[in-house]
């Protein structure tokens, strides 16, 4: 855990991280001496209390400075711990950013949400408060052992020896426990999905009777009940082995010095200094061992965490020093071939290529690859195979800032910021004059609909949007790449929500556009179609066919199947 932490966090915060280790070994080092000298001045005690004044001193200085030492670790403690917090935030947070946005899968998202706001506050415990009882159950031990060499070295090998099994013995108890807890924890994730899914569900559910769905929410149910005691069936034998195996050695301590005070070899004054000393060790171990439960928690939430961290970063190729001249040429797709993890491929050798002006149409029947191809061309993943360039560069060697100040994208899954319309259309670009913000909002029929909603562009929008309809929230999306101005506009459906007086407008805009810059559009009506200037027709993510209306309409294809299927399909 200690060794995890270290890795992840950056240098500075790391240091600390071994400078209160060292602070805290010191301290239970110092507490192992204080409870050595403990047993040292009752033996002296028994044995002639005239003696005892020089360990009495011995052992009143060594609590003092342990008293001192505990204070100052502790001070650290709790600075390392909303330090560390700090720092893994802000590594996560620079991590999300470089991850490809494809990655953003509602679970993983709600994954991250779950991590920030409870797993990495819950890690700040463990130096602020758990690592000190860890360093102390092995520390602490070792050094009283040693100090009890000063009356009998026999005892000190054999409290010495006591520690190594006590140590191993919870070791034991906390890996049974642990491969429990990583069955229980999966099986939780499981039936909060299964929650989720029922709940969101539930029109389906409720309109089409299917008594399955409550099925599989109950079945998961089940296995957290089943899990839940699984973990408590493996952690009390666990805990169980471990508080026996502690009154075991108790007992095998007594029972040496019975032995050898039977042999003359150790007095009665020192056995009972020794039994003392043994006594409150086995409480310090306990207290270790019990918080072990604790410790298991947070190691499984930092291995989450570096689930996280170790998904892999977009790489980005040295950014150019210059901005290279990108109205040369437009894109160029070569050979690209996709499979989403480790499925299928759902694109397969495709080429094409969008000239640096025009609308491009892209055709499909469901399922043939179109928005993963948008997406690949906004590099929400890199292709498995081939490449796709921009103006000649390959967008695997170009900064996200510069890719992305030349794109502008609706796509199907868009969501809008939480605030109010006008400042979700200015983020596109912020220097936009109000004259240009009140063109693009025509443009994408949003006039009548700003003027009827109370303060116009200034309605917030609501968390995602919510406080709008489906076909009001893409035509913000709509007005927002308007206004952009890209080299390369996407849009993905983005007239799917719209009645046909709107889809004319919005693509009377992006005929606008196409005069200065690439238009991709993936639309199934007619109308859109027809008039590109060029069309690319996808079937089970191959291009089948390229060409116009006109070149395409009558040769017989997909083409001409999908458009005799109807004006929209
Ligand atoms: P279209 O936009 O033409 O309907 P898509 O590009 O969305 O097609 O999908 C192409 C194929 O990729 C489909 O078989 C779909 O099931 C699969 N697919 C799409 N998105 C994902 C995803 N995020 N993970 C796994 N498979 C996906
Ligand atoms: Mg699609």
């Amino acid at each position: 855990m200690l060794r995890t932490l270290y890795r992840l966090l950056p240098r500075r915060e790391a240091r600390q991280l071994i400078l209160l280790t060292c602070w805290l070994a010191l301290a239970a080092v110092l507490h192992g001496v204080a409870l050595g000298l403990t047993g040292a001045t009752i033996t002296a005690f028994l044995a002639d209390t005239t003696g005892i004044l020089p360990w009495l001193s011995a052992l009143l200085a060594a609590v003092a400075v342990f008293l001192v030492v505990q204070w100052i670790a502790q001070m650290i403690a709790f600075r390392v711990g909303s330090e560390t917090a700090r720092a893994l935030h802000v590594r996560m947070g620079d991590h999300l950013a470089g991850l490809p946005l494809g990655w953003f899968t509602p679970i993983r998202q709600a994954k991250v949400v779950d991590l920030a706001t409870t797993g990495v506050p819950q890690i700040m415990s463990y130096p602020a408060l758990l690592l000190r009882p860890t360093i102390t159950a092995v520390v602490t031990p070792l050094a009283a052992a040693l100090t009890i060499a000063l009356l009998d070295w026999r005892y000190s090998l054999a409290l010495l020896a006591a520690t190594a099994i006590g140590w191993y013995t919870s070791r034991f108890s906390g890996r049974l426990a642990r491969t429990v807890d990583a069955r229980r924890h999966a099986v939780e994730v499981e039936a909060t999905s299964r929650i989720m899914e029922y709940a969101t569900r539930q029109p389906v559910i409720r309109t089409d009777q299917r008594p399955d769905d409550a099925g599989d929410l109950s079945r998961a149910l089940d296995e957290v009940a089943a899990a839940s005691r699984r973990s408590a069936g493996t952690v009390l034998p666990g805990l169980l082995l471990f508080g026996f195996t502690m009154n075991v050695l108790f007992a095998c301590l007594a029972g040496l010095g019975v032995m050898w005070l039977a042999q003359a070899t150790l007095t009665a004054d020192v056995l009972v200094g020794v039994l003392v000393v043994a006594a409150r060790l086995t409480a310090v171990g306990s207290t270790g061992a019990e918080l072990a439960a604790g410790l298991r928690l947070q190691r499984a939430t930092l291995d989450r965490i570096v689930e996280v961290l170790d998904a892999e970063p977009l790489t980005t190729g040295r950014p150019a020093g210059r901005q290279d001249p990108v109205d040369c040429s437009g894109i160029t797709v070569h050979d690209l071939g996709f499979r989403y993890d480790d499925g299928a491929l759902v694109l397969d050798d495709v080429s094409f290529t969008l000239p640096d002006r025009g609308l491009t149409a892209l055709v499909g029947p469901s399922g043939s690859g179109k928005t993963t191809v948008a997406r690949l061309l906004a590099r929400f993943w890199d292709p498995t195979a081939g490449r796709v360039e921009l103006a000649g560069r390959d967008l695997r060697s170009m900064s996200a800032e510069q890719l992305y100040a030349q794109l502008a994208t609706v796509l199907q899954d868009d969501y809008l910021l939480d605030t109010t319309i006008g400042e979700n259309i200015r983020t596109a670009r912020p220097g936009a004059t109000a004259a240009e913000v009140t063109e693009a909002v025509r443009a994408a029929g949003l006039e009548a609909m700003v003027a009827a909603l109370p303060g116009g562009l200034d309605y917030p929008v609501g968390p995602g949007g919510s406080r709008l309809s489906g076909g009001q929230r893409q035509r913000v999306c709509v007005a927002r790449a308007l206004l952009k101005r890209a080299r390369l506009t996407l849009l993905d459906e983005a007239t799917s929500a719209l009645d046909p007086e709107n889809s004319r407008l919005v693509l009377d805009a992006a005929r606008l556009l196409a005069e200065r810059g690439m238009v991709l559009v993936i639309a199934h009506n007619l109308e859109t179609i027809a008039g590109a200037d060029q069309i690319l027709v996808l079937e089970r993510g191959r291009l089948v066919q390229r060409g116009t209306h006109e070149e395409l309409k009558d040769v017989p294809g997909l083409y001409r199947k999908l458009i005799s299927a109807g004006q929209r399909f």
